[in-house]
């Protein structure tokens, strides 16, 4: 459960973003993002990401997935990163398992800071 403050910066976040109240959203079973109808999931996921996003199937697909440009940049910087990093003796599945590591890592920090930014934009 979230705390009542964190509840209010996710409302108001939604507000500015959505022009959409996401509490509203959960009530009427609706998407935060288009408005539509949010009450088909296609697994266990995406209604866990739902209760926290409040955005439908679609929008999340729309959200979440990368386009294919992006997936070959993605995998263009881990193997920059396992360049760098990959040292003697190594197996490649070693240095493979590295560089996915690593690009998660700096993924999720980056996302991470993202969000706590716009929190705390949102709240002061
Ligand atoms: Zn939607």
């Amino acid at each position: 459960m979230k705390s009542p403050a964190m509840v209010e910066a996710l409302e108001r976040l939604s507000m500015i973003q959505f022009g959409r109240s996401r509490a509203q959203c959960f009530a009427d079973l609706t998407c935060i993002a288009c408005g539509g109808a949010a009450k088909q999931f296609r697994n266990d996921t995406s209604k866990v990401e739902y209760s926290l996003s409040a955005m439908c199937q679609r929008c999340q697909d729309e959200t979440f997935e990368s386009t294919p440009e992006e997936q070959q940049e993605f995998s263009e910087f881990v193997g920059d990163v396992t360049l760098v990093r990959g040292g003697q003796g190594r197996s490649d599945d070693d240095v493979a398992a590295d560089g996915c590591a690593v690009g998660c890592i700096l993924l999720a920090c980056a996302l991470g800071w993202a969000v706590l930014a716009l929190l705390w934009w949102a709240v002061f």
